[in-house]
């Protein structure tokens, strides 16, 4: 993924290279990929700390960054259980926790930090995801900031070969089949996710499900949003009418 020279000057306005660092497989190839084309360049990981991150993904964060020699910050953020209760089970599609205890912090640190002339942002996320994302586009903004997605075009199968060819690892979760270094109480978590929760962290996954049947009476709607169903967000969960029911009914419960 080594850039021509031409390609490198539509790089050559920044001097700033801000990472939003998941620990995931497009963070870490997304990283890997700045510091391959943009060495002599300021490069930092930037992770926020929300508590309920998987078990070993911060401290996989840590280690990439250390090992890779980047500079990485983390920032502290409210505990995702604290504002619970206040804001309520987050929705799937534009979940209230991502925006306040991730890219709001994320942002204001950049704000704070680094001006938007010499500053440029780096993201994950594939193209075959843009649809269902508010950031579709390769090159984007954020405010006033230039925002470039390095691995849009990328398949994930590549990224992986990417790490690991540069001498580096994944998550180890990834190794187990989970798809994304989530929050275990993460409301869009696909069924895949929740049943490796169940089998490699039972404990968690049965906080996760008691949270989600005391908090979750807001996504217990219809989907036009006028008529809500006639069922208790328990009686939804316990029902077997949750996706991961569906297809994990004996595993789950
Ligand atoms: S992983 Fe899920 S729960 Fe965690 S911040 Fe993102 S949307 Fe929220």
């Amino acid at each position: 993924m080594k850039l021509t020279f031409a390609e490198q000057l539509k790089f050559s306005e920044f001097d700033n290279f801000v990472i939003n660092f998941s620990g995931g497989i497009d963070s870490c190839a997304s990283l890997l990929w700045v510091k391959e084309n943009f060495p002599a360049k300021n490069i930092i990981a930037i992770y926020c700390n929300i508590s309920v991150t998987l078990p070993t993904v911060r401290n996989f964060v840590l280690d990439f960054c250390i090992k890779t020699k980047t500079k990485y910050k983390i920032l502290k953020v409210p505990n995702f259980l604290d504002i619970l209760p206040q804001k309520g089970w987050p929705k799937w599609r534009f979940p209230w926790c991502k925006k306040l205890l991730i890219n709001d912090y994320i942002d204001a640190f950049v704000k704070n930090n680094f001006s938007p002339e010499k500053t440029l942002r780096i993201i994950g996320g594939n193209i075959k995801q843009a649809p269902r994302r508010i950031n579709r586009y390769q090159w984007t903004k954020i405010g006033s900031y230039k925002v470039y997605n390095s691995v849009f075009y990328s398949d994930r199968s590549d990224l992986i070969q990417y790490i690991k060819n540069k001498g580096f690892d994944i998550w180890n979760g990834y190794k187990l089949g989970f798809p994304r270094t989530a929050c275990w109480c993460c409301p869009g978590q696909s069924c895949v996710q929740m049943y490796l929760l169940k089998r490699y962290y039972p404990n968690l996954f049965e906080k996760f499900h008691n949270l989600e049947i005391e908090y979750g009476k807001c996504l217990f709607k219809s989907m036009s949003g006028k008529k809500p169903f006639m069922k208790t967000a328990e009686e939804w969960v316990l029902s077997g009418e949750r996706k991961y029911k569906r297809l994990y009914k004996s595993d789950i419960r």
